[in-house]
C-alpha cells in the first residue's frame, strides 16, 4: 500500500522524525482556513499516490489564505499521471507522439488521478535539500539505505549522471542499522556540515519506523536543512507491505483514505469489485477475464460500459442482489448485461439469484442475461419460467451485448 504524503508523515512523526506542521484540507475553503492558522506562509501540496506531482503543478508556495484557496482550486482540478503517463501527456501536448505512443496514451489518458485532499504545511526557508531512503532490496534480501546531497530531484537521474554523489549502504536485517552505517551515509552522501548532526539523529529513527511499520520503502525527498539549521522530512513516500497487514490493524484505516468513490467503496464492503466508466451499460460478470472480454464485446456491438462489476466465484442470490443494487444506483446505467460462465459457479443458482434479486429490487432498466456453462440449460429455463418485464435472455455473448446496446439506446430488443 502506497501511502499519501500526509499519512506517511503522520507515521514518521510517531517515530519522532521532524516534519513540518501541517493540516489536511479537502476543500479550497479548508485550505484557506488552515493557512491562516499556520501563519500564512505555507505550501499547498496535492495528496496523490503518483510521484512527481511537483512537476505537474501539485505543489504551490503561497503567503495568504486567499492565495491558498486559489492554489487548492487549481490543484484539485489537475489530472495527475504516473511518470510514464506524464511524459506521454507532455509529448501529446507538444504533438510529438509516435503511433505506438498514441496507442498507449489513449489508454493512459483515462487513468488520471485527482487529488481529493491537499496538505497545507508551514513553509520556511530551505538552505539545502537532500535525498534519503530506505528500501527492501529483494535480490540481496537486505535493506538498502541511500543518501545524497542531491535532493529534491529525481534520484534515478542523479544516479545516472552523478553516481558518486550518492551513498548506498546495505543493511543486514538481522544486525540492523549501526552508527557507522549512519556516518557512512551522511559523509558519503556529502551532506553539509550543519546538517550532519540532524541527519545522524534521524537515520536510526527512520530505520526503526521502517522495520516496525513493515514498510518496503520510506523515501524522504527532500530531507532539508532549514533556515534555522534544523533537519526535517519535507516529503515522505511510504509503502507498506500489504502482506504484513494482519499484524497491523491500522493499515485498514490508512487504506480507507484511498478508496476512490462512495459507490466503489460500498461495493468493496460487499466484497465486490466495481469499476466506473463513462458509458451507459452496467456489466456484471464472473471472473476478471470474462468481464474484460464482455467490455470488448459491448464495444464491438457499438455500446460502452457505465461500469463493471466482477462477482467472482460467489454468484449467489445475495451477491447478485447486492450487485444489481449497486449497479442500478448509477443513474447513467440504461441497461444491464449479466454475463455468467458457469464453471464451479452453477447457472441454476445464478438464475435463482437473479430471480430473487428482481423480487427484492425495483429495477427500472432492462437486464439482459446470458448464461453458459454448468447447468446453463436449467438456469435459462428457470428465467423463462419466471418472466419479469425487465428481463431479457440471450444465448450468445455477442447476441446479449447487441441486445443490451439496443435497449440502452431505447430500442426494443
Ligand atoms: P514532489 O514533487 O511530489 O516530490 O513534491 P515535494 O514535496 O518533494 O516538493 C517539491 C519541491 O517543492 C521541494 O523539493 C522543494 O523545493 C519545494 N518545497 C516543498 N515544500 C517547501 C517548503 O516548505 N518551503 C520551500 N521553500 N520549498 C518547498
Ligand atoms: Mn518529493
Amino acid at each position: 500500500m502506497n501511502l499519501f504524503e500526509y499519512q506517511g508523515k503522520e507515521l514518521l512523526r510517531k517515530f519522532e522524525i521532524p516534519v513540518p506542521e501541517g493540516r489536511v484540507a479537502t476543500t479550497p475553503d479548508e485550505a484557506a482556513e488552515a493557512t491562516g492558522f499556520l501563519g500564512n506562509r505555507v505550501v499547498v501540496k496535492a495528496q496523490v499516490s503518483v510521484g512527481g506531482r511537483g512537476k505537474q503543478g501539485g505543489v504551490e508556495l503561497v503567503s495568504s489564505p486567499d492565495e491558498a484557496r486559489e492554489a487548492a482550486e487549481r490543484i484539485f482540478a489537475i489530472d495527475f499521471y504516473d511518470q510514464e503517463g506524464y511524459k506521454l501527456k507532455q509529448a501529446a501536448d507538444a504533438g510529438e507522439l509516435s503511433e505506438e505512443q498514441s496507442r498507449v496514451w489513449e489508454q493512459k489518458k483515462d487513468q488520471a488521478e485527482k487529488a481529493k485532499r491537499v496538505l497545507v504545511e508551514r513553509a520556511g526557508e530551505l538552505k539545502a535539500e537532500y535525498y534519503c531512503s530506505l528500501i527492501l532490496d529483494r535480490t540481496s534480501r537486505k535493506y538498502l539505505a541511500i543518501m545524497s546531497s542531491e535532493g529534491g530531484m529525481d534520484i534515478e537521474e542523479v544516479n545516472r549522471t552523478r553516481p558518486e554523489a550518492i551513498a548506498k549502504v546495505t543493511i543486514d536485517p538481522l544486525l540492523g542499522l549501526s552508527d557507522f552505517h549512519a556516518r557512512e551515509l551522511v559523509f558519503g552522501g556529502n551532506l553539509d556540515a550543519d546538517a550532519r548532526k540532524g541527519a545522524l539523529s534521524i537515520l536510526p529513527k527512520l530505520y526503526r519506523a521502517f522495520v516496525e511499520l513493515d514498510a518496503s520503502q520510506i523515501e524522504v525527498n527532500p530531507l532539508v536543512l532549514t533556515g534555522d539549521d534544523k533537519v526535517m522530512a519535507l516529503d515522505a513516500k511510504v509503502i507498506l507491505d500489504d502482506s504484513a497487514a494482519f499484524r497491523h490493524p491500522f493499515y485498514e484505516e490508512l487504506k480507507a483514505a484511498h478508496e476512490v468513490d462512495e459507490q466503489e467503496r460500498r461495493a468493496k464492503e460487499h466484497g465486490l469489485n466495481l469499476i466506473k466508466l463513462d458509458g451507459d451499460i452496467g456489466i456484471i460478470g464472473n471472473g476478471a477475464g470474462l468481464v474484460m472480454s464482455t467490455l470488448d464485446v459491448v464495444k464491438d456491438a457499438g455500446g460502452s460500459a457505465a461500469n463493471f462489476l466482477d462477482v467472482g466465484g460467489g454468484a449467489n442470490a445475495e451477491v447478485l442482489s447486492n450487485s444489481l443494487q449497486i449497479i442500478t444506483e448509477n443513474e447513467e446505467v440504461k441497461s444491464i448485461f449479466i454475463n455468467i460462465f458457469g464453471g464451479i459457479t452453477r447457472c441454476d443458482l445464478v438464475a435463482e439469484g437473479i430471480i430473487d434479486a428482481l423480487g427484492r429490487l425495483d429495477v427500472k432498466v432492462p437486464i439482459v442475461v446470458r448464461l453458459d456453462g454448468t447447468n446453463a440449460e436449467q438456469g435459462r429455463k428457470m428465467l423463462a419460467d419466471a418472466p419479469h418485464p425487465m428481463l431479457v435472455t440471450a444465448e450468445t455473448m455477442l447476441g446479449a451485448a447487441e441486445k443490451a446496446v439496443q435497449l440502452a439506446h431505447g430500442k426494443e430488443g
